[in-house]
């Protein structure tokens, strides 16, 4: 089987002043679709660097990324923004909803970069959002909903699009312990239904109940463990 992501010796160097740093050094990873990935080292060890490369928001500094075969260097600007419009879902931290926009219409900003956009679009967002567990709040605003609800808001945002991956960078990492369980039980959830998930967690639980586990540490990949089923 082609692996759904296929990084080669991908280095990311930043410019800070006269130096620089070296966030990723010569990380290679395979990924197949249904898997579920856990990442954890500590701050700095390049986590959120490499999310953003695999999100393709940014670019590498040397390396090789195929995405579903398809070399990402290969591609423009615009074929680029496309591919994480259509193929990407992405998780925060910090959810990244839009204040402004009640629950249906932030699930709807992805299509807005589609184009053309998806034929069965509408009935996706309401798919997506009844995943979730929240049909009864299409018409709240993210201040009319908990913490636990804004991040399940986000993952019905990252789903709706039918993506290739989802992305998560620290999706647990701003609630409360009982409700980070729960929203890691949602993708457990997703993941079982067949959407191949990484996820960047410090919560050790966490990084226990996925299937693979990657550990990072200054900017090297230092361990790749198959988990015992649980
Ligand atoms: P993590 O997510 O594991 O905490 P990051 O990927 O955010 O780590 O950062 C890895 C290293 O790269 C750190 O030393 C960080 O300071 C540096 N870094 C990250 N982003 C930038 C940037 N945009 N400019 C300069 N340095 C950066
Ligand atoms: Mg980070």
């Amino acid at each position: 089987m082609k692996p759904l992501v296929d990084i080669q010796n991908l280095s990311k160097h930043y410019r800070m002043g006269h130096g620089v740093v070296e966030a990723l050094r010569n990380v290679s990873l395979k990924i197949y679709s249904g898997e579920s990935v856990a990442m954890m080292g500590p701050s700095g060890s390049g986590k959120s660097t490499l999310m953003h490369l695999l999100g393709c928001l940014d670019k590498p500094t040397s390396g090789e990324y195929l995405l579903n075969g398809q070399n990402v260097a290969s591609l423009s600007d615009a074929a680029l923004a496309q591919l994480r419009a259509s193929q990407i879902g992405f998780v925060f931290q910090s959810f990244n909803l839009i204040p402004q926009l009640d629950v249906y219409e932030n699930v709807e900003v992805p299509f807005l970069y589609q184009n053309p956009c998806h034929p069965d679009y509408q009935t996706n967002i309401l798919k997506s959002i009844d995943r979730v567990g929240l049909s009864h709040r299409l018409h709240h605003l993210p201040s009319e909903l908990s913490g636990g609800e804004m991040q399940r808001v986000a993952i019905a945002r990252a789903l709706a699009i039918n993506p290739l991956l989802v992305l998560a960078d620290e999706p647990t990492g701003n609630l409360d312990s009982e409700t980070g369980k729960q929203i890691l039980g949602l993708f457990q959830e997703l993941n079982e239904q067949g959407v191949t998930l990484l996820m960047v967690t410090h919560d050790p639980y966490v990084g226990e109940h996925c299937k693979r586990l990657v550990k990072m540490r200054d900017g090297h990949l230092v361990a790749d463990l198959i988990q015992p089923k649980r």
